[in-house]
């Protein structure tokens, strides 16, 4: 069976794929010591998901899947956006989830109650040896809240509340949050396309 490699280090993630992706081999950049760590400098979620899955592939020789992802702020312009995970400019340092999430609520305080929404946006690649890419985008618009609410998840989750929820996607659980996320539905439609890709690679 082929081997996928989805360049993260993050174990949730690998699972998420693999549930998603099931029957198929997956394996995450932990089995794959010296693998590069991919700077993502494109302005485009798009862009982030292709130059990591290109930069895996190549170092692995195997297909690759990468995913960028963000919050996207309609008050904002679309900020965050690929900036999500770096917005309060604090690198290593402190709690930078909850920083980056007080400077978006503070950037929209003063924003009326109904027009305060946004979407999560997700896009993942996939890049076969041999030349064959791929890029799907899922996404979930929702509400900014002013005060953050629940446990799990991360990053932007306790202060988002997807059209149709009352509850913030850090108060479902990871399951629920699977169902409606941008990255399930990225993920899910990139299933879609895995079979033909690797076999229009010959690789399955
Ligand atoms: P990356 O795709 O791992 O680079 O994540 C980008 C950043 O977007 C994360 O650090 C979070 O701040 C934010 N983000 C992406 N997906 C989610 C989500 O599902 N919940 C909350 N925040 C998210």
């Amino acid at each position: 069976m082929t081997r996928i490699v989805l360049a993260t280090h993050n174990q949730g993630k690998v699972r998420e794929l693999r549930r998603i992706l099931g029957g198929l081999d997956i394996a995450g950049l932990d089995e794959f010591p010296g693998a590069p760590d991919v700077p993502e400098t494109e302005l485009t979620f798009e862009g982030n998901a292709l130059l990591k899955a290109r930069a895996i592939s190549a170092f692995t020789g195997l297909p690759a899947v990468a995913d960028d992802s963000g919050l996207c702020v309609d008050a904002l312009n679309g900020m965050p956006g690929v900036l999500s995970a770096r917005w309060s400019g604090r690198f290593g340092a402190g709690d930078r989830d909850a920083a980056n999430l007080r400077l978006v609520l503070d950037q929209i305080a003063d924003v009326a109650d109904g027009r305060r929404g946004g979407s999560f946006v997700c896009a993942a690649a996939l890049v076969v040896p041999g030349g064959v890419e791929h890029c799907v985008e899922g996404r979930v618009h929702g509400t900014i809240i002013r005060e953050p609410r629940g446990t799990g998840g991360f990053g932007y989750d306790p202060v988002f509340v997807p059209d149709g929820e009352t509850r913030t996607t850090a108060e479902m659980t990871a399951e629920e949050k699977d169902a409606i996320s941008h990255r399930g539905r990225a993920f899910r439609a990139l299933a879609g396309i895995v079979p033909d890709a690797l076999s229009a690679a010959g690789l399955a």
